[in-house]
């Protein structure tokens, strides 16, 4: 099934339970704190729609269905699912970490290497192999909640013997299912998606930490889970003040599970530390994903590249040596990106009969984009000066006559208006100085886990044979 943006929110309209400035919210499609973001992915299946041709595929029984939900058997079919993610990135401008296409794509990942299932249970295998069959007949937009919160990190969550709680783990089981309490730590758009797939990443300690060592996925709007929001950057943001935030904040929740019941059918991996890890670790979860995230991350920097550039045209300093290096330094993290996108897509290796990216090259892109993005915010703030502070308090400015006089006199430009001006500089503080562009800061820097474990995967991925190779071949000249 393909679904309008109508669908999306009529089917999000679910009574979900939502905590946000001491309210409890149970129907949020028109609240102010999440309005916007909904519409802005309700426009992405609406361009899905209008643009079936290169966003869908059809299925062996005829059924077309969203190109994220395609196991990529031959190249073309990788270069379309690269390419559908390219064009969704381009509607939001990168702003949307965790749009439908990206757990999805977890969870085709996971399909991918369904004999790793399969061999560790027939049972859960056959869930997963539902309900992904479920996920995608239904274009499911799903939220991934992966990792505790951080409590004591020097402790693995079963060592937290005052609170065992704290990290979602099993209470008990029974004929229907688990029944699951605690709390994961992030859930990146719960708000905007259906349901949530909920995994384990951090390392756990065998005969301490089984009950978090799970994988099931559960409706958003399930009895028992709480959605504690963070703040709402789209809250009481006008346009043309913040026109990132207002727009594009898919939010961020931490899930509390109040005894939740996860029938059997929904449980993928149940107490096997081992399993979750290869869950992770042994499927293409992270090769599918990360096909999104380079995608949106290609995208969101040449979105800000071009940023630059105007910026930098409006203030009359284009062409000086030093602007146009720092602009091609931010052109040039826009190519790397670029073309790390296109050799996972052209490079493919071949496992099962899938054709998927190659490992090493998405942990070096997730590697080289942490240490890239702050680099990338600093060289945009050094072009724009205090003119990003220069403005006015707010759009409402615009409207009073008196002060409009004082920002038409004042806020100068060769090439454009007074207000063009104005609204072109808020862009630029809301793409690297805002509270929003904050958290984008965070999010780059951690959403692919902390530098010291993407450096440690790497480390481990790295083909260093060949590399000592090289150097035994000069120690024998
Ligand atoms: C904006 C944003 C959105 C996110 N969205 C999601 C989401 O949708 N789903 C999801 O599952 N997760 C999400 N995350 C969480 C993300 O996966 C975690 O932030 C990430 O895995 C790192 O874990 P942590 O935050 O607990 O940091 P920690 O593990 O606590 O690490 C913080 C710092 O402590 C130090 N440190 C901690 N442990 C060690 C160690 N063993 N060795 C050396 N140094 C150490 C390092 O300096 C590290 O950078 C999101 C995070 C952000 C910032």
């Amino acid at each position: 099934m393909i679904r309008t943006g109508k669908q999306y929110m009529e089917d999000l309209r679910d009574g979900r339970t939502i905590f946000i400035n001491g309210e409890k919210i149970t129907d949020h499609v028109d609240h102010p704190a999440f309005r916007n973001a909904i519409r802005s992915v309700a426009n992405l299946y609406d361009y899905k729609i209008q643009h079936t041709d290169k966003m869908t595929f059809t299925t062996e029984a005829g059924e077309q269905m969203s190109l994220y939900w395609q196991l990529p058997s031959t190249p073309e079919q990788l270069i379309a699912r690269g390419y559908a993610a390219y064009e969704w990135a381009k509607q939001t401008v990168g702003w949307l970490g965790r749009s439908p296409d990206y757990t999805s794509s977890a969870l085709a990942g996971m399909l991918t290497h369904i004999e790793l299932f399969e061999s560790y249970s027939q049972e859960r295998a056959d869930a997963l192999r539902n309900y992904f069959a479920y996920a995608s007949k239904n274009d499911l937009y799903l939220a991934y909640a992966l990792i505790s919160p951080q409590g004591d990190r020097s402790k693995t969550p079963g060592g937290h013997d005052k609170n065992i709680y704290h990290a979602l783990g099993v209470v008990e089981k029974n004929a229907e299912g688990i029944i699951v309490r605690g709390a994961k730590m992030l859930a990146t758009g719960a708000v905007l998606a259906d349901e949530v797939l909920v995994g384990t990443t951090k390392p756990l300690k065998k005969d301490l930490d089984e009950r978090y060592a799970l994988s099931f996925a559960m409706p958003l709007n399930t009895k028992g889970i709480k959605i504690i929001s963070r703040r709402s950057y789209e809250f009481g943001a006008n346009p043309t003040d913040y026109p990132l935030s207002s727009r594009f904040d898919e939010n961020d929740s931490m899930l509390y599970f109040d005894d939740v019941l996860v029938p059997w059918e929904r449980v993928f991996v149940f107490e096997d530390i081992e399993m979750c890890s290869k869950q992770t670790e042994s499927t293409a979860t992270e090769i599918l994903m990360d096909i999104q995230s380079l995608a949106r991350y290609a995208v969101k920097l040449h979105f800000l590249a071009g940023l630059a550039q105007v910026m930098a045209e409006t203030n009359g300093v284009c062409e000086y040596p030093a602007v146009k290096e720092s602009l091609a330094q931010l052109a040039c993290y826009a190519m790397n990106i670029e073309g790390l996108f296109k050799s996972v897509l052209h490079c493919p290796k071949v496992h099962n009969g899938f054709c998927l990216p190659d490992k090493t090259m998405l942990y070096t892109y997730r590697v080289i984009s942490q240490s890239m993005y702050p680099n990338v915010l600093e060289t945009i703030r050094k072009l724009a000066g205090g003119g990003v502070l220069m403005l006015p308090s707010s759009a409402a400015d615009l409207e009073d006559d008196e002060i409009l006089s004082v920002i038409e006199k004042t806020q100068y430009s060769s090439i454009a208006s007074p207000v063009e001006r104005v609204r072109l500089m808020k862009l630029v503080w809301d793409a690297v100085g805002s509270e929003c562009a904050s958290r984008h800061h965070q999010y780059e820097l951690f959403y692919a886990g902390a530098p010291y474990q993407t450096l440690g995967r790497l480390y481990g991925q790295y083909d260093w044979e060949s590399s000592r190779e090289l150097v035994e071949r000069i120690k024998k000249l």
